[in-house]
């Protein structure tokens, strides 16, 4: 294969446009490689930078096909993509990231489930259930007691879909879609392990980080790397991310959420097949980012280092409550001023209370600095609406 540096011929499609892509998007331009992006809204922060940007859905087989027909590999950034546009492509010789076999497991957290069970992989224990009656059966009979946890299988994301249920009249408010229980787990430490795996046959594992949550909002508030946790601890949260990736037959990237349970458990919560928030310090943190990872992946070059390069914290950037249409942000001089925190905007051009709209990585001697800075940087900023200038 001809080298897909600087090759006017090379290109990778890009399913998905958000900021995900874009921060794939700036490695793609760093290392000279052509990509192709796709997204159903043209506004999409990787609207600027592509060879060719493409308003259209990523949900649809043909417009999957007809957009990444040519393309010398495929790479997604959100799962919701149509698999069996894939599929088709793989048939055709277009290499994707990740392979269709392991999104389709990986779209449904019911087979997620049943996948981590087959292959001896440690998950709480959970039932699958095609409709609410059949959950509600299943208590009505003594074998779920609340309290459990229910997800949806199918389409859920960033908590959307998924719940505690504490009394009867919880299950009264659930959908009516296929779902999962799963026991509430009690967690010590809910930690993100990134794999890389490239078709070459080599693997790379990114430093655990861990997600610390903001006791009020329940939102990720800081990921933070090193992990507060002991270093054979940690190594074992590796080599089970990794068998993870391996059961599944990724290649490109694998991100793994685990549990760390009060009794020294790991346990694997969910995966996504894809460039992560919990990874997106490794940036400035590692050697080697995630991003750059998937794209050495999608075009033959070699894996490298995933070293922590030093402590790293990252901390969101998310619209003001209150505030609502096009953004602007306040107070960049004194965040910017924040020594060793690093800026990133996803180029969304509207703002609604605590959207994501970039975030800060922040670097120090250790993780109470790097914190502090992410958190004072973070702070200082604020993101509100703003009518646009008159000109
Ligand atoms: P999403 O896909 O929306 O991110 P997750 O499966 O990651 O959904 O769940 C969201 C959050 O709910 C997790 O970060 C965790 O805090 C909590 N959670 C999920 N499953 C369980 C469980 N079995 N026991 C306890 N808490 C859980």
């Amino acid at each position: 294969m001809s080298s897909a540096l600087a090759n006017p011929h090379f290109e990778i499609a890009l399913l998905g446009g958000g900021q995900l892509g874009k921060m794939f998007l700036a490695e793609a331009l760093r290392m000279d490689v052509g990509v192709r992006a796709l997204d159903p809204d043209a506004e999409a922060p990787c609207r600027w930078g592509v060879r060719r940007f493409e308003v259209g859905d990523f949900k649809d087989y043909q417009t999957v096909l007809d957009f990444a027909r040519g393309a010398q590999s495929a790479v997604i950034e959100i799962e919701t993509v149509n698999v069996d546009a894939l599929a088709q492509l793989e048939a055709e010789g277009v290499p994707c990231f990740p392979p269709s076999s392991a999104l389709r497991i990986i779209q449904n957290k019911g087979a997620q489930k049943d996948h981590w069970a087959a292959h001896g992989i440690p998950t709480s224990d959970f039932e699958r259930f095609e409709s609410v009656g059949a959950l509600k059966a299943a208590v009505a009979e003594g074998r779920w007691t609340l309290p459990f946890v229910w997800k949806v299988a199918q389409g859920g994301y960033d908590g959307f879909g998924v719940s505690v249920l504490r009394r009867p009249e919880d299950l009264e408010a659930l959908p009516d879609q296929p779902c999962v229980a799963e026991a509430l787990v009690e967690i010590t430490e809910e930690i993100g392990v990134i794999v890389a795996r490239h078709p070459d046959g080599s693997t790379a594992v990114f430093p655990p980080v861990a997600m610390e949550f903001h006791p009020v909002a329940n939102q990720v508030e800081f990921v933070v790397c090193p992990a507060p946790l002991p270093a054979e601890a940690l190594a074992e949260a590796e080599q089970l991310a990794l068998r993870a990736a391996t059961s599944l037959g990724i290649f490109g990237l694998l991100a793994v959420e685990l549990f760390y349970t009060r009794d020294g458990q790991w346990l694997v919560n969910e995966v996504a097949p894809r460039p992560h928030n919990s990874g997106h310090l490794s940036i400035e943190g590692c050697e080697t980012s995630q991003f750059e990872q998937l794209l050495r992946c999608a075009t033959g070059l070699p894996l490298g280092s995933t070293a922590l390069r030093q402590p790293t914290v990252m901390a969101n950037v998310v619209g003001a409550e209150g505030h609502r249409g096009p953004v602007a942000y306040e107070g960049l001089d004194r965040a910017l001023a924040v020594p060793g925190a690093h800026l990133h905007l996803y180029g969304k051009t509207q703002t609604r209370p605590f959207r994501k709209l970039g975030h800060w990585t922040a670097v120090g001697r250790n993780v109470d600095e790097a914190r502090h800075r992410a958190a004072a940087a973070r702070d200082a900023l604020t993101a509100v609406s703003a009518q646009p200038k008159q000109l």
